[in-house]
């Protein structure tokens, strides 16, 4: 399942501006305001939209985030910095203590790691020393770059993989959760309402 290209362009558009109008962001990308109207409320309803001034959750994309720390024995920070901005999926980078450096890249497919690991070895002076996936949610992050022309992949909420064809939906909480299969469905509402029990004893 991916989100079709007037999906994409409104989040491409948002991502410029959270503030448009439902008019203005109709105008420009040339649909009715009904249609754009009804697309933000199933972005809204799928929690890829986070209320205004657009949050965009991206592990919903199929989007996680690693991080490798890398040390240079030869590079000044500029050219550190223009290299690493450079990556498709750049998040952030920063400045450790000595010769370190903490960057965060968005990994889509598990095989982006392993591309992402040599191109980096293969710079001369730069060397990875550990390399780590984020457990956190990261969501709200609205500088990454999205190109309305490569349509996403939506993520089944449970397995986080890509849903083929048409998702298993499920209604909670005024909300559509996306799931890839039936038996992914199960599970994810088991574990929504256990989170949601532990949430009420906490309260
Ligand atoms: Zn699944």
């Amino acid at each position: 399942m991916k989100l079709d290209e007037t999906e994409m362009r409104i989040l491409v558009e948002l991502q410029k501006n959270g503030r448009l109008s439902r008019r203005v962001l109709a105008d420009k990308i040339d649909v009715s305001t009904p249609t754009v109207s009804s697309k933000l409320e199933k972005l809204e309803n799928m929690g890829i939209i986070q209320g205004f001034g657009i949050g965009i959750d991206f592990r919903k994309m199929g989007l996680q985030k690693y991080y490798f720390r890398v040390e240079t024995d030869s590079l000044s920070h500029e050219e550190v910095k223009e290299f690493f901005i450079g990556f498709e999926l750049f998040r952030s980078l920063e400045k450790l203590e000595g010769d370190g450096y903490l960057i965060g890249l968005y990994i889509r497919e598990f095989s982006q790691i392993d591309e992402a690991i040599k191109i980096i070895e293969d710079h001369k002076g730069l060397k990875i020393i550990d390399t780590w996936r984020s457990q956190d949610q990261d969501s709200k992050i609205p500088n990454i770059l999205l190109d309305e022309h490569i349509p996403i992949d939506i993520s089944c909420y449970y397995c986080n993989k890509p849903i083929e064809g048409e998702p298993v939906k499920w209604k909670k909480d005024s909300k559509e959760h996306y799931l890839c299969c039936s038996s992914c469905k199960e599970l994810y509402e088991q574990k929504y309402e256990r989170l949601q029990k532990r949430k009420e004893e906490m309260r």
